[in-house]
């Protein structure tokens, strides 16, 4: 695939899938921009691919807050000079069901999952209708597709990303700007850790690969996405889930 020397910014690739994005990116030769809200965290990813001979740098960013998006966009085009890819990953559980669902919970959410979004977007507009390319993938989740009871403020924020990736897709396409969402399944992270063994079981029986995924399975579909051979798609929603929903 084709994506030597491409800029790539993944939020939230401190771990589990946007680290394995980040590093899928820079096995096929792109240079990443690795952030987070955790400098330390940052650091450590940054300094195990420099050291691994790949190129990434390190901008911490809290992508709920818009000034911290513009941060991370600016310092990308001065380190870099620009941007190709941006792969909006940053993203929170707080599960609940709606009897007991706290404003707090709903707010963090959609805050963190779908503003964030937004303001990562809206800060690296401007620059990617400049350069007049750019590719903009979304993670959303099959929960945006199918729902999830406990999981209303999360659906609703991952159903809202697919509505805000179709439209982008139509506005931003007479720039050669391509924006697609990728929605995983049930995958091996610290998110999904949490689950009881029973959730765990029954989880695995609705997957008809009969295995959790992992990031690289997510990744693989990223890298394609942002390369030159994925330049006649835009504005869908690809499903990695081992079968889950179809
Ligand atoms: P993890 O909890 O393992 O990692 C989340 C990443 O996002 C971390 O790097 C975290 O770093 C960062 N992050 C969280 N909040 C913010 C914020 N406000 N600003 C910037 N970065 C933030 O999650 P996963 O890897 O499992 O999930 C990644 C994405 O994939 C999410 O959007 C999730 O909804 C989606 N997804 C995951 C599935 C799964 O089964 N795991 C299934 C479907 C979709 P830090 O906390 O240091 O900021």
């Amino acid at each position: 695939m084709h994506l030597k020397d491409k800029v790539a910014i993944v939020t939230g690739s401190t771990r589990g899938i946007g680290k394995a994005i980040a590093e899928e990116l820079v096995a096929h030769g792109a240079q990443v921009v690795i952030s987070g809200r955790n400098v330390n965290t940052v650091a450590a990813v940054v300094e195990t691919i420099n050291n691994n001979g790949g190129t990434a740098f390190g901008i911490p960013a809290d992508v709920r807050d818009s000034e911290d998006a513009k941060k991370l966009i600016t310092k990308t085009v001065e380190q870099f000079g620009r941007i190709d890819v941006l792969v909006n990953n940053a993203g929170i559980t707080r599960d609940n069901l709606i009897m007991r669902m706290s404003e707090e919970e709903w707010d963090e959410v959609i805050q963190t999952n779908l503003k964030g979004v937004y303001n990562c977007v809206r800060a690296a507009a401007k620059t990617f209708m400049k350069q007049r390319q750019g590719r903009i993938i979304n993670i959303t989740s099959v929960v945006g597709i199918m729902g999830n009871a406990g999981q209303v403020n999360y659906a609703a924020s991952k159903a809202g990303i697919i509505g805000l990736t179709k439209s982008l897709a139509r506005e931003l396409s007479a720039r050669n700007i391509l924006v697609n969402a990728v929605a995983p399944g049930f995958i091996d992270t610290d998110m999904t850790a949490e689950l009881s063994e029973s959730a765990r079981a029954g989880l695995l029986n609705s997957i008809p690969l009969k295995r959790l995924g992992t990031g690289k399975d997510v990744a693989g579909l990223v890298s394609f996405l942002a390369s030159d051979e994925a330049s006649y798609i835009t504005g869908q929603v690809f499903n990695v889930d081992g079968g889950m929903v179809m």
